[in-house]
């Protein structure tokens, strides 16, 4: 099969062909130069490295309200607030039930990675590794232990089933509880996260140290702490949806300017969908009436391209001959096509290549 149009990857923007076969792409090149003689199935539209949704709680999913008003510690603070209420009075089947339909949904809008904030210790690291198991979705699972002090033990166990540790806040764990996760996660490989400057300023000095591999939020953030997070490297996931509903914005076009590599989320599944397409335009359009625009690169960055790197895969944000990481097609308009994949795109219009597993 051949989608004609345009190309979005680490490389740019750039107008080209791709053919695939057999779920690998076969080659690139400019349009009109392919070598199937026109004997293939042929469409019109953008092809992109598959999405990756880098901040999720999908163990939330199964709550079935609208969220309350009020505070963000009263609707998701730990552990009174409605979220927390929610996981303890909620069985485990139902939770799973949660975790499944939200997985699927992921997969059907060809999200190829999820990065999960666990909450409820070893117990919820298992139900969504095997609600994740038949997905087709890669999910990373940060899981977060419930003792405090942390304990050894407990630690050992959450990380023979987790991918890493995802912490609420600098503020919420002592210097010493974080240094105990993170130099577990190290010792084995595995992936230190945790919010930051969500619901106020946090000096970068608390959040930095220890060195975490991914920072979420960043809502309150100046633009001297974004420039020291750049200077660092740590990527950092926004989810403007979910501050929306609270009440608030991140400035993104500050996070553009800062050089700060960003990554996008969708957040509590008990708030809104896990649909990083409808992260993307909420973003995009929030940032304009807010008189703050970002390019639209940016974002396709965040979504698309820039979380690779950080799952150990930079090679599937290339779209060339032989890669074999998930990709989308979409039937697009490609003039400008990153405006596209930000504004236009939406689950329909995916082009599903048979043969194709991953996307
Ligand atoms: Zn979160």
């Amino acid at each position: 099969m051949i989608v004609e149009g345009a190309i979005v990857d680490l490389d740019g923007a750039r107008p080209g062909y791709v053919r695939i076969e057999a779920g690998r792409v076969r080659e690139t090149g400019a349009i009109g130069t392919d070598s199937s003689h026109g004997t293939e199935r042929r469409v019109r539209g953008i092809v992109v490295p598959a999405p990756v949704n880098a901040h999720t709680h999908l163990g939330d999913s199964a709550y079935g309200l609208r969220p309350p008003t009020g505070t963000l510690a009263e609707v998701v603070g730990a552990p009174e607030g409605a979220k927390f209420r929610f996981l303890a009075e909620t069985g485990a089947v139902r939770k799973r039930a949660g975790m499944t339909e939200a997985l699927r949904r992921l997969r059907r809008e060809g999200t190829a990675a999820v990065i999960d904030f666990r909450e409820e210790g070893v117990r919820g690291v298992r139900q969504l590794r095997s609600a994740a198991r038949a997905s087709g979705v890669a999910t990373t699972i940060l899981g977060r232990p419930l003792r405090r002090p942390v304990l050894a033990q407990e630690l050992e166990a959450l990380l023979e089933t987790a991918d890493g540790v995802g912490v609420s806040s600098a503020r919420e764990e002592d210097l010493e509880n974080r240094r105990r996760i993170a130099d577990a996660c190290r010792s084995r490989g595995k992936m230190y996260a945790l919010h930051a400057s969500e619901e106020s300023r946090e000096e970068p000095a608390s959040y930095l140290e220890p060195r975490p591999d991914l920072l979420v939020h960043l809502l309150s953030a100046t633009e001297e702490d974004l420039r020291t997070v750049a200077a660092a490297g740590v990527p950092v996931a926004v989810c403007p949806r979910s501050n929306a509903l609270f009440g608030r914005a991140p400035d993104l076009s500050a996070f553009e300017r800062a050089g700060v590599r960003t990554l996008l989320g969708t957040d509590n599944g008990m708030l809104n969908a896990p649909s990083l397409l409808r992260e993307l335009e909420f973003a995009y359009v929030s940032q304009r009436l807010l008189h703050h625009p970002v390019t639209p690169g940016f974002l396709v960055r965040a979504a698309f391209l820039a979380p690779w790197a950080l799952l150990g895969h930079p090679e599937y944000a290339r779209v060339q001959a032989g890669s074999t990481g998930p990709l989308l097609l979409f039937r697009l308009p490609s003039e400008d096509p990153e405006y596209a994949l930000v504004a236009r795109a939406t689950e329909q219009l995916i082009v599903r290549p048979e043969g194709r597993a991953a996307a």
